[in-house]
């Protein structure tokens, strides 16, 4: 099967790529052009008044960006409760906040940049089979309950075998209804789900974002920002009150460095006079590479984003992160070979680890295999119509990097702080990438934030 994304497929194949063809200077360079990279310029562009330069080694957006769910979502792959132990209660719930802050940051790029593309916003669902995968949630919201955060509604079937085994902590955090219910909430006749989880969610083509938005800035602020593109970065070396950044035959210098790279891969940090950074950090990112297909279908439902967690554990890596697998699907308007607005169902299923970073092959072909566990999920769960055969038109996969913390770094380098990050891609990363923007630009307005669970550590 070939790789081949929808969101890098809706992009504008004819724009013309800008090189780095000579040595330049700037207030800010940013490393990466995808959502990370792009919402910084964005948010610096706007609430500063440097001079700004993308340099992307590939393509605009076609890196995580351009290979993801696009569904967007305000949780953290860890239970909250987990972050809570770690960081405290308080600074876990101030990182959820920020977190969900980004949908009102969402709407004012779109708003100021006058976007027109497709984005939905709606109640997405969870949908869980078993009585471990309900406690762990109840759990959550209980932690999230005593966080003064909004808590997320937790309906269980009046058929479920277990519902008089739940503890009483958990009294007011979730409510008992008919079976029937959960299974209309999540789209499904499968009568293995038991309970349903809600929250707000939406959709978005990411890359298609960060295309419309370099668009945006290129003509607003036509003499401060640039984008080069193709232009790799190979080493970053920090000096007394600048940086100088090798690009090949190039080098660009600036006062401040923002590292929106997904990780350390291909280029090092030199701290020039001061001590080493410790860009080891990227052995602990644990490589996971997820696989999504997607089908077009008629028009003729709204939106949805749903996950389901089977009974079954289909994890065949003995990988603990993979100890919980699960398929997310998302419908939205989606518009295919000029045939006007279709729905474009997208299904992605368990994630699979890489020993090391550097095997994952972004050219590889997608595997049969793949293709075949998400086409049975879907025939068993979502589109069970036997004489319906669906046809794929887009599989393809992408490389997450976890952070060992589950969190996204963003703020400056304590050893040097001329050089920031908004990285570490996670599973869920276009929310956090656009508060993580927001953030980068307070601090290089020299707005003085108070600790949070993102500082670089
Ligand atoms: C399969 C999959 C599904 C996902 N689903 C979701 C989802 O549904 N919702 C969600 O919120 N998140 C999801 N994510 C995560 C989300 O896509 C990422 O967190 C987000 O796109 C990260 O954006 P980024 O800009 O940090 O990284 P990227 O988009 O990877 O951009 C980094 C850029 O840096 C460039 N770069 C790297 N090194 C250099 C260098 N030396 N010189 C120049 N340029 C360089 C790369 O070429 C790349 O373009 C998913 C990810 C994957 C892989």
């Amino acid at each position: 099967m070939k790789h081949r994304s929808p969101w890098i497929y809706q992009l504008n194949h004819e724009r013309p790529l800008s090189t780095l063809k000579e040595d330049t200077k700037t207030d800010v360079v940013i490393v990466g052009a995808g959502i990370a990279g792009i919402s910084t310029a964005f948010f610096l562009l706007r609430d500063t008044d440097k001079n700004v330069a993308i340099v992307e080694k590939g393509k605009l957006a076609h890196g995580a960006t351009g290979h993801n769910a696009g569904q967007i979502a305000s949780y953290f792959e860890r239970p909250f409760y987990e972050l809570a132990d770690e960081f405290g209660l308080e600074k876990a719930a101030d990182a959820q906040r920020a977190v969900e802050s980004a949908w009102e940051l969402l709407d004012l790029m779109y708003a100021e940049g006058g976007l027109n593309i497709p984005v939905s916003r709606f109640l997405g669902h969870a949908g869980f089979s078993t009585f471990d995968q309900i406690i762990r949630h109840l759990k959550d919201n209980e932690c999230r309950r005593r966080a003064g955060i909004k808590t997320e509604e937790m309906r269980i079937a009046d058929t479920a075998p277990f519902v008089k085994d739940i503890s009483p902590e958990y009294s007011g955090l979730y409510e008992i209804v008919p079976h029937k219910t959960v299974l209309e909430m999540l789209q499904t006749e499968d009568a293995e789900y038991m309970a349903v989880l809600s929250y707000q969610k939406g959709c978005l083509n990411s890359a298609l974002f960060c295309q419309e938005i370099v668009s945006y800035m290129a003509k607003k602020y036509a003499g401060r920002f640039a984008l080069y593109e193709q232009t790799p970065i190979s080493r970053v070396s920090l000096h007394d009150g600048h940086a100088i950044l090798d690009a090949g035959n190039h080098t660009v210098t600036a006062q401040k460095v923002i590292l929106c790279t997904n990780g350390f891969e291909g280029f090092s940090i030199i701290n020039q006079g001061g001590l080493e950074i410790n860009t080891k950090f990227h052995h602990l990112v644990r490589g996971m590479v997820g696989y999504m297909s997607a089908y077009i279908e008629t028009m003729n439902k709204p939106p949805i984003a749903v996950s389901y967690f089977p009974a079954e554990n289909t994890n065949t890596t003995n990988d603990p992160f993979a100890e919980d697998p699960y398929f997310y699907l998302t419908r939205r308007p989606f518009e295919f070979e000029g045939g006007g607005q279709s729905n474009l169902i997208s299904v992605g299923g368990p994630e699979f680890s890489l020993e090391n970073r550097g095997m994952y092959d972004s050219e590889l072909d997608y595997p049969e295999e793949e293709k075949k566990r998400i086409g049975d999920f879907v025939k068993k769960t979502y589109d069970p119509d036997p004489n319906k055969k669906i046809e794929y038109q887009f599989t393809w996969h992408g490389l997450m990097g976890y952070t060992p913390s589950g969190v996204r770094v963003v703020g400056e380098e304590p050893k040097n702080k001329n050089l920031l990050y908004n990285l570490g891609c996670n599973g869920v990363g276009i929310l956090p990438s656009i508060y993580g923007a927001k953030r980068i630009a307070a601090i290089i307005s020299g707005i003085k934030l108070p600790p949070s669970i993102f500082d670089p550590r």
